[in-house]
């Protein structure tokens, strides 16, 4: 199965991917964890990288698209895997199209992630991670059960990105209407576009996707 999870900063795509991954066996490809990963290794790309998404902007297409395109060769990406965060504009849409053709691959779904722009700040300047095993957690919608303790793996320590502050938020939600939400008719004229509500609860939206999957 390969599939897009589209949708804007904050409106959950990392939750399902991850419960994806465990229900259909696929890989996800996040590539805003590849940058990451790139930026805390100091690589060439890394280096390139750190300003533009500390500030929220866009990593250049370019980076995306090769990152992309070396990523979904490897043996893992064999019995399928989840788009989280790429494509992020309609070159790298269309750089998409070209890759999967070229392995005569297609996409199952492009899935929309719908959520109102009033509730993303919130959200995502309350959340955060354990530094250790990476389960996430919110100041007010899902705190630890003991406060300060990770519910996952008992350890004390968290981490919050340093991009999830009110001005790099409001810079990507920006980037995210200017450039990536053209690919929503993009996706609907080619038939693969389903939406959920994010807005709904966890594993609401959970069902709402698998119900769009099995659908076809
Ligand atoms: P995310 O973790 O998906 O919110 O991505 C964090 C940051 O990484 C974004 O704000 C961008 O700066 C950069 N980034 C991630 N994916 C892409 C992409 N497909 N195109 C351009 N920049 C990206």
């Amino acid at each position: 199965m390969r599939l897009i999870l589209l949708g804007p900063p904050g409106a959950g795509k990392g939750t399902q991917a991850q419960r994806l991954v465990d229900a259909y066996g696929i890989v996800q490809l996040s590539t805003g964890d590849m940058l990451r990963a790139a930026v805390a290794a100091g690589t060439v790309i890394g280096q390139q990288a750190k300003a533009v998404m500390e500030a929220g902007d866009l990593v250049s297409d370019d980076i995306l698209v090769a990152m992309i395109s070396e990523r979904v060769n490897e043996d893992d990406c064999g019995r399928g895997f989840i788009l989280d965060g790429f494509p992020r504009t309609l070159a790298q849409a269309e750089a998409l199209e070209g890759m999967l053709a070229e392995k005569s691959l297609s996409l199952d779904a492009v899935i929309e992630m719908k959520v109102d722009d009033g509730l993303l700040i919130g959200r995502i300047t309350g959340r955060y991670t354990c530094a250790n095993c990476g389960v996430g957690y919110h100041d007010e919608n899902l705190p630890p059960k003991v406060a300060g303790i990770c519910d996952n793996c008992g350890r004390t320590d968290f981490t919050r990105r340093s991009d999830d502050n009110v001005a790099a938020v409001t810079t990507r939600l920006r980037a995210y209407h200017e450039q990536t939400a053209p690919l929503l008719p993009f996706y609907r004229e080619k038939g693969s576009l389903k939406s959920v509500d994010g807005m709904a609860d966890i594993d609401e939206v959970t069902r709402q996707i698998q119900s769009v999957l099995k659908m076809g």
